[in-house]
């Protein structure tokens, strides 16, 4: 389904991207795991066309979508739920939701709300709530909740438990074991553990370059993935 090729980023001259390839087939979830700065959120933005890459190639189904605007990518049904929970502050919990769905040409919007609220109730009980008023992992819920709305083909979604408690890191990660049912899933995680449990395959980035891949649980089991990424619990 998504297709990346010896992809090259730079932020100036800092090369953030040197090459980095893998694949996302269709129904899996794969998780890109690895340490601060490795190029993890490089790698998605670029695909999502926030970044224009300097060479490399990204298949996206019958597209070469590389240096596409986000716009036209969000379009194809390849939609990115950024790190930092980004929500709409001064809009309501049911606007956020409904400006997920803005690309959509249908208009059976309404069906996919009533959806979204049965798979999260804390955000129907807070609908008519702005979104600044929320906890953290409420703005979790909300933002996975905006990016279904768009009823995406692959959802890419950065660091999603980043900054949360343990409760929520669990209940965010039980939702993503839910998605996978439903879409297709690149998932960025520093909890390279929890991704691992959730994702089928793996890839390692170290260095803006990918270091190692295998099946999710051969890399749980690997000797030298545990010690540099899955030491501490
Ligand atoms: P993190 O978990 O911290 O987001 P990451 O694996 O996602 O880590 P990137 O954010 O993709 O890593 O960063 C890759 C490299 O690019 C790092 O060396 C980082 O310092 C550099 N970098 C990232 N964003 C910028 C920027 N806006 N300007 C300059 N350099 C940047």
């Amino acid at each position: 389904m998504l297709i990346v090729r010896d992809l090259h980023t730079s932020y100036g001259a800092i090369a953030a991207l040197q090459g980095v390839s893998f694949e996302v087939p269709e129904g899996s979830v794969v998780a890109l795991v690895g340490a601060n700065g490795a190029g993890k959120s490089t790698t998605l933005n670029t695909i999502s066309g926030l970044l224009r890459p300097e060479s490399g190639s990204i298949r996206f189904g019958e597209n070469e979508i590389a240096g596409w605007r986000p716009d036209r990518v969000t379009g194809l049904g390849l939609v990115q739920v950024p790190e930092g929970r980004q929500v709409l502050g001064s809009l309501t919990v049911e606007e956020n939701l409904l400006l997920g769905a803005y690309t959509r040409k249908d208009l059976d919007v309404s069906r996919d709300l009533r959806d979204i609220y049965e798979r999260f109730p804390h955000l129907k009980k807070r609908r008519r709530q702005i979104a600044d008023s929320l906890s953290g992992g409420e703005q979790q819920m909300l933002v996975l909740g905006r990016a279904l709305m768009a009823r995406p083909k692959l959802l890419m979604l950065d660091e999603p438990s980043l900054g949360l408690a343990p409760l929520i890191v669990k209940e965010v990660f039980r939702i993503i074991a839910e998605l996978k049912e439903r879409t297709t899933i690149l998932l960025v995680e520093q909890n390279a553990r929890k991704a691992l449990q959730v994702a089928n395959y793996g890839y390692v980035l170290e260095g803006g370059r990918v270091v190692q891949e295998g099946p999710a649980d051969q890399l749980q089991g690997d000797p030298r993935i545990v010690e540099a990424y899955l030491g501490r619990k």
